[in-house]
């Protein structure tokens, strides 16, 4: 099991991702539980409780969710990190991004109107 100290808290493993073509893609929405300024987890000792759609360091892993160079999958044989939407994916695949950015927002927890 990876050690959790291990982290160095750059808060890239908050962003939303979903599934394009087999391949898992970073989406550019937080989870509305990371601090975008501290790059902290602001629930972190009650997330399981909070946010169940959050993983754990194991399945993150196992799901490809981690940046290549996060300490957790450093050097894993193998292992295929996210990648990033291309500006015309971005553009393609609004539907599903806005789909992923509503699964963090459930019906109670909607972030303010701007
Ligand atoms: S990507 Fe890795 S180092 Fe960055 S916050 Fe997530 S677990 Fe920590
Ligand atoms: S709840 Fe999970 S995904 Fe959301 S900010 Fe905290 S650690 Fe990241």
């Amino acid at each position: 099991m990876a050690d959790p100290k291990l982290c160095e808290k750059c808060g890239r493993c908050c962003y939303a991702k979903i599934i394009l073509d087999g391949e898992v893609v970073y989406t550019p929405f937080p989870c509305p539980h990371l601090d975008e300024d501290t790059r902290l987890c602001t629930i972190y000792d009650r997330r399981d409780e909070l946010n169940p759609q959050c993983l754990t360091i194991d399945m993150g892993i196992r799901m490809g969710l981690f940046p290549a160079d996060c300490p957790y999958v450093r050097g894993l044989p193998d292992y295929v990190p996210p990648r990033h939407l291309t500006p015309t994916e971005l553009e393609d695949c609004a539907d599903a991004i806005l789909e992923a950015q509503h699964s963090l927002h459930p019906p109670d927890d909607k972030p303010d109107e701007a």
